[in-house]
């Protein structure tokens, strides 16, 4: 059970969330925001609508995503009256394919996560000036090495609100906020982004481990190659 201390924590915590994105708006920055439309993305994005419900919030819609990834975006757009866009690559899945003819998500991924989520960010780094991005350092142990402010390419900053909360602050403010569940959850998928690189979680050590499950992966590059200074996912 939430307590009332937990309740008014959490609020003040998002409270503060609302305060620091009026700020960058005042400041005249242009500013967006990043989603992968999970559960744990709700909270932010509610947060989001109670400032603007003008800011944009891309997802990179790479072709492999679960159909019902992007229908529960288009429910959560819907509630939360949110302008929702959806990024697509530039490269076409014909020209994904290796020597072989496999997809590249089999023998190349970290190629395929930069045609496919990482170039179609690009111009958006160009077009704003802030981004906002709800990375949470419990997460991974490369999200644990990122703070609140950080340099993007293209004089972007990234703002990582999130970064300090854990799973369990995410759950009670989707209770108090009645945010909806990502429909694959009751699947038993925990931590989900395209098809082929997500299984079901098996209930053991971090929810990520069920993203690239058996490949040296962690992360698809946003939060490693689109981070100024790093070079590659
Ligand atoms: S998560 Fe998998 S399918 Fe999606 S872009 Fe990355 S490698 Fe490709």
């Amino acid at each position: 059970m939430t307590t009332i201390l937990d309740k008014l924590d959490l609020e003040t915590k998002a409270d503060a969330i609302v305060e620091r994105i009026h700020g960058y708006l005042d400041a005249g920055k242009r500013v967006f925001t990043t989603s992968s439309f999970q559960s744990q993305s709700l909270p932010l994005l509610h947060m989001i609508s109670r400032v603007d419900r003008d800011i944009p919030v891309f997802y990179t819609n790479t072709g492999f995503l679960f159909p019902d990834t992007i229908r529960f975006a288009e429910q959560v757009a819907a509630q939360l009256n949110l302008r929702v866009i959806g990024l697509r690559p530039e490269v076409t899945k014909i020209r994904q394919m290796d020597a072989a003819g496999r997809f590249l998500y089999a023998s190349d991924p970290d190629h395929c996560c930069y045609l496919n989520k990482v170039a179609p960010l690009e111009p958006i780094l160009i077009e704003y000036d802030v981004w906002i991005n709800g990375v949470r350092a419990d997460q991974s142990d490369v999200r644990s090495q990122l703070h609140e402010e950080e340099a993007a390419p293209h004089d972007c900053l990234r703002y990582h609100p999130m970064l300090g909360w854990d799973s369990r602050m995410v759950y009670y403010y989707r209770q108090q906020h009645d945010l909806p569940a990502h429909p694959l959850e009751e699947k038993g998928y925990m931590s989900i982004g395209c098809e082929p690189c997500t299984i079901r979680f098996s209930g053991d050590g971090n929810q990520r481990n069920s993203r690239w499950f058996g490949m040296n992966k962690t992360e698809c590059g946003l939060n490693t190659t689109l981070v100024a200074g790093e070079k590659s996912a």
